[in-house]
């Protein structure tokens, strides 16, 4: 893991280096899961012995300050807390008297299924549960700093006795690839939106406007779906892993809704209109949850993906505009302008 110039952006300017706190840094920053300030310390231990345990006359190692063995477990308390206030650390609470640390380096912030068989736990993401507290908060006008959501029970390798395929270490390519998955499943359904729309529109340039949208929502398609592949190549047992990110609203919802009611019969401008919607509301979906990510290829997946839903939606109010424009010239010559712009300002 490339965490050096991590390490440094969140040390303030010209504060002094320390190597100890450096040391304690990097060790936690490598671990995936959930670790006790003891499980800390011990990882500590055993980094410094394996440093002593090197034969003399051997290279020298740099990465390991030569005063690791006086880091003492208060050092390490402190160090953890000091992670918590940077934001480099979570703390959780998994209701065992004592609390665990995760690192939230390129890891996003998650929700926990806890294993009281074998003391494991799990992580999920969910925009629905999210959404819902959100609600909830708002509501009651509550500023919500932070929500915990926590599962106990079995997990179903102690249930079943079948060794599950493992989640750890790999929260990333989790993330990303279910960010993908998210992102196809959305651009397949704006191709099927896109497509049907160009078929039961009247107007010829209207259509072209479609089939044009269908056109590149098929490339970009194929450029995720081609991501995807790659991503896959980076660990074999990928695919079969564990869902991280549930997303029962996500914004493929929103066009499969949409080419629904271009089956019930509308005319271009509602074709139009129905497309625009489907494009905003997709727009905002990748939006506002890739801005929630850490830093991540998740993050970057989602937020890609919402300018080029952007660039649609302009795409599509351009030709609104320009199709109640037409329109308007047809039937009143005389009243036009005023209506027209009076008819596009309701879509900005
Ligand atoms: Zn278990
Ligand atoms: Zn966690």
């Amino acid at each position: 893991m490339e965490t050096n110039g991590y390490l440094d952006s969140l040390r303030p300017a010209g504060s002094k280096r320390s190597s100890k706190r450096d040391l304690i840094v990097n060790v936690f920053l490598r671990q995936e899961g959930h670790l006790t300030a003891d499980d800390l310390f011990d990882l500590i231990r055993l980094e410094d012995n394996a440093r002593s345990a090197r034969p003399a006359g051997g290279p020298p190692d740099t990465t390991v300050p030569h005063d690791a063995a006086r880091i003492s477990r208060a050092t390490v308390y402190r160090t953890l807390q000091w992670m918590v206030d940077a934001g480099i650390a979570r703390k959780v609470d998994f209701g065992e008297g004592r609390f665990r640390f995760e690192h939230s380096y390129r890891h996003p912030r998650h929700f926990h299924l806890i294993c009281k068989s074998c003391n494991q736990s799990f992580e999920f993401l969910s925009s629905d549960i999210e959404s819902l507290l959100e609600e909830v908060a708002a509501a009651r006008n509550f500023t919500a700093r932070q929500s915990v959501l926590q599962i106990h029970g079995t997990c179903e390798a102690c249930r079943t006795g079948r060794p599950a395929v493992a989640e750890r270490g790999v929260t990333e390519l989790l993330f990303a690839r279910d960010a993908l998955r998210i992102a196809i499943a959305t651009e397949r359904s704006g191709l099927e939106f896109y497509s049907r729309a160009a078929r039961i529109t009247r107007d010829a340039r209207g259509r072209k406007i479609f089939e044009k949208l269908a056109d590149e929502e098929k490339e970009h398609l194929g450029t995720l779906e081609a991501r995807y592949r790659e991503l896959l190549q980076q660990d074999p047992q990928l695919e079969s892993r564990p869902t991280f990110l549930f997303f029962k609203g996500a914004a493929n919802g929103l066009f499969a809704a949409g080419a629904e009611r271009l089956a019930n019969g509308v005319d271009d401008r509602q074709a139009l209109m129905i497309g625009i919607k489907c494009e905003r509301g997709s727009h905002r979906f990748f939006k506002r949850y890739g801005e929630k990510f850490e830093d991540s290829e998740g993050k970057k997946i989602f937020l890609e993906f919402a300018d080029e839903e952007r660039a649609h939606l302009e795409l599509l109010i351009r030709e609104y505009r320009s199709l109640v424009e037409r329109q308007s010239r047809r039937r009143a010559p005389k009243n036009a302008k005023r209506k027209t712009r009076r008819q596009a300002a309701t879509l900005s």
